[in-house]
């Protein structure tokens, strides 16, 4: 979806020093545009896993053959479930679907806090509607995102956005499915919106991105915290230290393709197939064996969202 990688990136910005060593005559402009094209190579299977959020329309899923083909290549490396996350209503209607076509596939419906100002009577009716199928296991991804208020004409603002994030906190707990966190250069009043409305039984971090005090509050919660590609990034010390305080039983992993694709194919397109690099790189991070971190995050994300996998 070209609208989403627009407005809602969680902040993939390609590495600056790809071009080093170049003498071949191709301008560097050229060399970036060659790797944003270039998929990164299958990583060894690392099975079991699965990616608590991604975007399959996005990663080019369009109709049943292709958000298959994008499975089976994930399957291939042992990531054996997905769960696709909207961001709009058309969006949200084409997760739903894709939910139906392939049973590794899950979906999660919401509008993205970028989107809060489309939250309208009928958006709320629908939205409501969807989560009645059991082919959609989580309210998201909602939150708040303070980065783009201000960057794009047509971003929620942070009034509209606590708005929308409330109602969608209230759903969570009505339909008894988990709430799945947006956040972006909000951690602390996405806290206090959480502990305001009262949390859900299960709350989501994806692609968290906090310090260690924010860490180890949304640990104090009960909240899950899903790590992204950024966790393997070289200068995400910060976000390392996070991710060691972590228990194993709270802790999941994501792709949020076709973003954040992990180091060192940082800038390349990211999809479900990729995540083993991130597994990998959370398990070095937190000094255990990769198949260990598998298995918990695996239990983890299909207690959560419920899944039959
Ligand atoms: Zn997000
Ligand atoms: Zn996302």
């Amino acid at each position: 979806m070209a609208d989403h990688q627009s407005t809602t990136p969680d902040g993939n910005t390609p590495d600056g020093n790809i071009t080093e060593g170049n003498d071949s005559g191709v301008s560097n402009k050229e060399l970036k545009k060659q790797r944003r094209r270039t998929p990164p190579p299958d990583p060894e299977p690392l099975a079991p896993l699965i990616d608590s959020h991604t975007h399959l329309a996005a990663c080019g899923g369009r109709d049943a053959d292709s958000v298959t083909a994008i499975l089976d290549h994930a399957e291939s490396v042992g990531v054996r479930a997905v769960v696709t996350v909207a961001d709009d209503m058309v969006d949200a209607r084409w997760a739903v679907a894709a939910a139906q076509w392939d049973q590794r596939a899950y979906a999660a419906v919401a509008l993205h806090p970028t989107h809060a100002h489309e939250l309208d009577d009928a958006a709320k009716a629908e939205l409501e509607q969807m989560l009645t199928d059991p082919r959609v296991v989580a309210v998201g991804e909602t939150g708040l995102d303070y980065y783009w208020p201000g960057r794009s004409d047509d971003c929620a603002t942070v009034p509209q956005q606590h708005e929308a994030f409330a109602w969608h906190i209230d759903l969570a707990k009505r339909v008894g499915k988990p709430l799945m966190i947006h956040n972006r250069e909000a951690d602390r009043d996405l806290l206090d919106v959480l502990a305001r409305e009262g949390s859900p039984d299960t709350v989501i971090m994806h692609c968290f991105s906090g310090d260690e005090q924010i860490a180890a509050e949304c640990i104090e919660r009960g909240y899950l915290l899903s790590f992204a590609g950024t966790v393997s990034f070289k200068n995400s010390t910060t976000l390392q230290a996070a991710a060691k305080l972590v228990p194993d039983h709270l802790l999941l992993i994501e792709t949020d393709a076709p973003f954040l694709t992990p180091h060192p194919y940082r800038g390349q397109p990211n999809q479900s197939y990729v995540l083993p690099y991130t597994a990998r790189a959370l398990a070095e991070v937190r000094g255990q064996d990769a198949a260990e971190v598998a298995e918990a995050i695996t239990a983890n994300a299909a207690r959560a969202y419920g899944l039959d996998t």
